[in-house]
């Protein structure tokens, strides 16, 4: 594909928070992208209504369908913010479509993981809990400090997200732990410690400790504590706008579109 043309973008769950503002940034003109295919629940209010005029704009002449073969037949790539179970059908069609897929769901167990790998095979996949440029240069952070600090400091992550987000911990807590742990060269699985409650007893040593925040509006703060005698060390990060991540989704996406099938991370886009 030549790179001056406009890239053709599918978006999955268009009719989302994130989806929807996808959709504004493309139809803001700064990208050489333009929507090809927005798709929605079956049950989706949006269904049968012009992406555009969904954000209050002009119409931009593509309707929000369910048929998911047709957005995959005319699209040059995808971006998903959906639920884990859309994610899987998604990958499945990647893999039959060959069609470059950008998943921002978070949430995934590790049989949609499983789908998504697998669909690699075949068509160029990105999947990313956080597409923020910070958060991806917090978790290359947290890495290199849990090499080292050995387990006289506690590592301990918190995160605090609006109260409509529905899983927890966060997939980007998540993926800071798994940071964290690969630095001190243990399995995540090993050293987790979920929310605590009642009488658990001490911390246990080398554990790697998860506190949630759930309320109002917060966009997305994440803090990773390393915490030893007499000192504590915190590298944080704090999103203040969710076009944050759409535009980082779509900076994945364009850079997406040219590469060959494999199964890649905001790393490599940002050539971290
Ligand atoms: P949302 O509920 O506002 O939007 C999800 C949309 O997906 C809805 O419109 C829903 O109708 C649609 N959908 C559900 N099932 C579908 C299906 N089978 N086929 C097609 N569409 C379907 O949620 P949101 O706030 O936009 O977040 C979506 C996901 O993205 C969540 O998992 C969230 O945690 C994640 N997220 C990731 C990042 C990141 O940077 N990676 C940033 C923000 C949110």
């Amino acid at each position: 594909m030549s790179k001056a043309k406009m890239v053709k973008i599918g978006i999955l769950g268009g009719a989302g928070r994130m989806g929807q503002m996808i959709a504004r940034e493309i139809l803001s003109g700064r990208y050489k992208a333009k929507i090809a295919a927005v798709v929605e629940h079956k049950k989706s209010w949006a269904i049968g209504k012009d992406i555009g005029v969904i954000l209050g704009l002009d119409p931009a002449g593509v309707t929000v369908t369910t048929d998911k073969e047709e957005a995959f037949d005319v699209s040059d790539v995808l971006i998903d913010f959906t639920t884990p179970k859309a994610t899987l059908e998604h990958a499945e069609l990647s893999f039959r479509h060959g069609k470059p897929l950008v998943v921002g769901t978070t949430g995934l167990t590790s049989a949609e993981m499983a789908a998504i790998k697998t669909a690699a095979k075949k068509a160029p996949m990105l999947q990313a809990a956080n597409m923020s440029v910070g958060v991806n240069l917090l978790q290359a952070m947290v890495e290199h400090m849990a090499t080292m600090l050995d387990d006289e400091y506690d590592i301990e992550i918190f995160e605090a997200h609006h109260r409509h987000k529905v899983d927890a911990p966060s997939g980007t807590a998540y993926a800071l732990g798994v940071a964290a742990a690969r630095g001190r060269g243990v399995k995540l699985e090993d050293a987790i410690m979920p929310a605590r409650f009642g009488a658990i007893g001490a911390r246990p040593k080398g554990a790697i400790g998860f506190s949630v925040f759930r309320g109002g509006d917060v966009v997305g703060d994440h803090t990773v504590t390393f915490a030893g005698d007499g000192e504590r060390i915190e590298l944080s990060h704090k999103a203040s706008d969710r076009s944050l991540f759409a535009r980082g989704a779509l900076k994945a996406a364009l850079w997406l579109a040219h590469q060959k099938p494999g199964f890649y991370a905001m790393k490599d886009v940002l050539g971290l």
